[in-house]
């Protein structure tokens, strides 16, 4: 394959864009912003809707395969594009991704535990709800990210009200748990059925969001460890899923290990691989969707990755202003990604900074230091 095609023009399509250009290949990107960080890096930028059939004819004309960055592209363009090109993660395991109701039951099919839930659809079903669910999360089954269209909740009024509120969309309610620690495994698989993955990553988020992962994750015991790689194993295989795929953890206070939820490409978890392994996660999928070998992926550094929010360009005296990021530079192993975004937001990925070192320790000492530096929160 020459030509390699992705469908939404976000972070995760510019780090894709920039690991297929290094193999090589040339990109296009089909995403309807006039401006997006993949579309600004790669070759090509079709600006059309993702159902667009003739921003689709061109993609398929012009790639030799397509992949999707972007979780919600809509299923049919994939599965149009799959009847003319090689598409991976396929449609139909995109779609499992999509829709939470869909993907809980795929765990359970997989054996694969996840947290006590019910699915709401009608009035029936929610006066159904099982009271021992409360305190809970409700969560849309579908289009959430960054933990929106999540509502907590803790009585049955609570939760009429809260569904209500999210305009009685399809939802899940499930079991609020008390978590020890969040943690996620990242998974390739090629087109062949072998799986290699990236060793256990621990997650902090704040408010939602992702903020600080940390990997190797500090004092996991061997058995959760072997757990969470074998469920993440299962998860991609009974998929029948080819290319990258994150599967996100809680583990409880009692030991226990459950399934979040999965998101079929690299993930933001992943992205300390960029510079904390002999073989990223962009680079892995880009090599199964191309059909070249996938290696055993291997941390050569101990790494802490810090999200860079939009926040961080907002100070006392305005902004939107960059951070001044020549501090944060100056500290050892310290290696800055920015996507490319013009516009800063509160809470929009901007960009992520990665440090290594050849401990965790050392790695985790070094990330306080930046942390403090940009002014983020020092509790990790
Ligand atoms: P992402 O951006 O990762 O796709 P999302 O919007 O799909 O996030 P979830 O992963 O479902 O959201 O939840 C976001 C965060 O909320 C979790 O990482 C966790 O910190 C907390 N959370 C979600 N569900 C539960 C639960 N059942 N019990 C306790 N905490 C939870
Ligand atoms: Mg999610
Ligand atoms: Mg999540």
């Amino acid at each position: 394959a020459a030509t390699l095609g992705v469908l939404g023009g976000g972070q995760l399509g510019r780090m894709f864009v920039h690991a297929a250009q290094a193999l090589g290949y040339r990109c296009i990107v089909l995403d309807p912003d006039a401006i997006s960080p993949a579309g600004a890096v790669a070759e090509v930028h079709i600006k059309t809707d993702y159902l667009d059939s003739f921003g689709l004819a061109q993609l398929a004309r012009d790639c030799d395969a397509i992949t999707t960055e972007f979780e919600n592209v809509p299923a049919l363009a994939l599965q149009t594009l799959a009847g003319m090109r090689v598409v991976a993660p396929a449609a139909a395991a995109v779609a499992v991704c999509q829709d939470r109701a869909v993907e809980k039951a795929h765990f359970e099919a997989a054996g694969v535990p996840c947290a006590p839930h019910a699915v709401i659809t009608n009035d029936i079903e929610l006066a159904a709800v099982d009271p021992a669910l409360l305190p809970g999360i409700l969560k849309t089954s579908r289009m959430g990210y960054d933990g929106k269209g999540q509502v907590r909740v803790s009585t049955p009024a609570e939760l009429a009200a809260a569904w209500a509120d999210l305009k009685r969309v399809p939802c899940v309610l499930e079991q609020l748990l008390p978590l020890q620690r969040e943690l996620s495994v990242l998974v390739a698989r090629g087109a062949d059925g072998q799986i290699v993955h990236w060793p256990v990553q621990q997650n902090l988020h704040r408010g939602g969001i992702l903020a600080v992962t940390e990997v190797p994750a500090p004092d996991v015991p061997a058995e959760v460890d072997e757990l969470a790689v074998n469920a993440a194993r299962q998860v991609a295989a009974a998929l029948d899923y080819v290319g990258v795929l994150c599967v996100e953890f809680f583990w409880l206070t009692d030991g226990r290990l459950v399934v979040n939820e999965m998101a079929p490409r690299p993930h933001n978890s992943g992205h300390w691989t960029m510079d904390g392994c002999e073989h990223s996660q962009f680079e892995l999928q880009v090599r199964a969707l191309a059909g070249l070998p996938l290696p055993e992926p291997r941390q050569h550094s101990a790494a802490v990755m810090l999200n860079l929010l939009g926040d961080l360009w907002f100070t006392e005296q305005g902004g939107p202003t960059p951070p001044a990021w020549d501090r944060v530079l100056g500290l050892p192993g310290t290696h800055l990604h920015l996507y490319g975004k013009t516009e800063a937001r509160h809470g929009r990925k901007m960009g992520h900074l990665n440090v290594t070192a050849a401990t965790p320790e050392a790695a985790h000492a070094v990330a306080l230091r930046a942390a403090a530096l940009l002014g983020l929160p020092t509790d990790f």
